[in-house]
């Protein structure tokens, strides 16, 4: 039986649920009346299948989560294991799938990074990471840097630094935005990414200094800007980060929401780095959404501030038992397996130097950048203005005429403004990465043709 034979809907029952979709389903970010949603039918390692019956390569891992791929048998068997025995708890009671999973997450956690507050997602964990750093400091406001994303909720878009925030920012929420390092589009006129570490950091201690150190609780920083274009820092600046938020008594909070679990070929980006932050946030890869989980890992000092004072936050479903079993399963599984070897093996011998190829290749190409299973390329009409062929935050007409082709083509890309992020799961074998490394060449060729 092929893979197509197991779709579990058909014809009539794709039509009704795109149809009830459209009747009845709210979508996120958008402007409802003009959508045009996909139906998905199913799904299997780094495949999905549309409701035409096509494959298509998920080179998105749907928002950048399924690391693991999709349904892998372990996980799933976990969850269903989990289900027969014990689907749901409160959770002021301990459950034996929190504990193992707490004790996993803050095993592979640099440092003292010892205890882990659960959640449903990455915005929540921002959101407690950022209560827990104004209790304990007694300070309230905080800086994130523009071109970043921490999450939909009311605190987390305004942590926020991409045009989403802007209808939900009424300039009341604490958060200042500074300037990160990008040395494609330098804010600083850097040449190197040494000038652009030094330059970076100069203009952050400045904004600290001008704002006030004592007014602020904490500096919050993905690991890797993600959704804002995949931009790994210049080596040493999340430590000088970290050396400036020690100097100003000011808790450093490292989002790894989309970077953890095997995304840039390791558990942890400020692992690798030597940065050991005060918290920590992470989702998305911890259990690749199988069951919503995100959470917060916290640093002796800052739970010692809660030993003897309760701390005034809570979820219902934190510690969810089916959130840790999958998550549990899929740690285990990743070591096992030595997956997240495979996603930085794939990114060192076959993305990297094939991307690089098609960046010499097609003029339409600006930049790739990345590591592991986390690329862009970043899209010019002009290779020496640098002049992107969408606005950030926007579309266009060629970054349009990009997803169609990758479509067409059996790709299903994770594209923002001028970019395409090209991010598989940690899975995917080095035939499928190749797949889709000619696929985007192809895309490639119709951009060049359009600009
Ligand atoms: N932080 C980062 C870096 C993210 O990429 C995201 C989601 O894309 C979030 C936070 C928010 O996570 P969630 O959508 O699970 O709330």
């Amino acid at each position: 039986m092929s893979l197509i034979d197991r779709n579990p809907l058909n014809a009539r029952a794709v039509a009704r649920t795109y149809e009830l979709d459209r009747r009845h389903v709210f979508h996120s970010w958008s402007a409802q009346a003009s959508l045009d949603p996909m139906v998905i039918t199913h799904t299997e390692g780094s495949y999905v299948w549309d409701g035409n019956g096509n494959r298509l390569l998920d080179f998105s891992s749907q928002l950048v989560n399924t690391n693991i791929g999709h349904q892998h048998p372990y996980v799933v068997e976990a969850i269903a294991h989990q289900a027969r025995t014990m689907a749901t708890i409160a959770p002021q009671h301990a459950n034996d799938q929190r504990s193992e999973a707490a004790h996993l997450i803050a095993e592979r956690s640099p440092g003292d990074l010892n205890r882990v507050f659960f959640t449903n997602g990455g915005a929540d964990a921002n959101e407690h990471a950022v209560r827990m750093a104004r209790l304990t400091t007694g300070r309230s406001k905080v800086l994130t840097r523009y071109r970043s994303y921490h999450g939909g909720t009311q605190t987390a878009i305004n942590l926020t630094g991409d045009p989403r925030r802007w209808p939900n920012d009424d300039a009341t929420s604490g958060v200042v935005h500074f300037f990160g390092p990008y040395l494609y589009r330098s804010h600083f006129n850097a040449t190197t990414e040494t000038e652009e570490c030094e330059r970076a950091l100069a203009h952050l201690e400045q904004v600290i200094e001008l704002e006030g150190p004592q007014t602020i609780a904490a500096v919050l920083l993905e690991a890797i800007p993600g959704t804002a274009g995949i931009m790994p820092p210049p080596r040493g600046y999340l430590a000088g980060v970290r050396e400036l938020c020690d100097r100003y008594g000011i808790v450093l909070i490292i989002d790894e929401v989309m970077t953890g679990f095997g995304r840039a070929g390791s558990w942890f980006v400020c692992d690798d780095e030597g940065v050991v932050p005060d918290l920590l946030t992470f989702a998305k890869g911890v259990n690749s959404g199988y069951v919503p989980l995100g959470g917060v890992v916290i640093s002796d000092r800052i739970a010692d501030h809660f030993a003897h004072r309760p701390y005034p936050g809570g979820l219902t479903y934190s510690g969810h038992p089916l959130a840790c079993a999958a998550a549990v399963a899929s740690i285990t599984v990743m070591e096992r397996d030595g997956i997240i070897d495979n996603a930085r093996r794939i990114g060192t011998q076959v993305m990297g130097p094939e991307l690089m190829r098609l960046a010499e290749k097609h003029p339409s190409v600006g930049q790739v950048r990345g590591r592991g299973v986390f690329w862009a390329i970043e899209l010019v009409t002009d290779q020496k203005t640098r002049h992107p062929v969408a606005p950030t935050g926007g579309s266009s007409p060629v970054m349009s005429e990009a997803i169609a082709t990758a479509k067409a083509l059996g790709l299903l890309p994770f594209t923002n403004s001028n970019r395409i992020h090209l991010v598989p799961p940690c899975t995917v074998t080095e035939l499928e990465a190749r797949d889709g490394l000619a696929i985007i060449d192809q895309v490639l060729a119709r951009v060049d043709a359009l600009i």
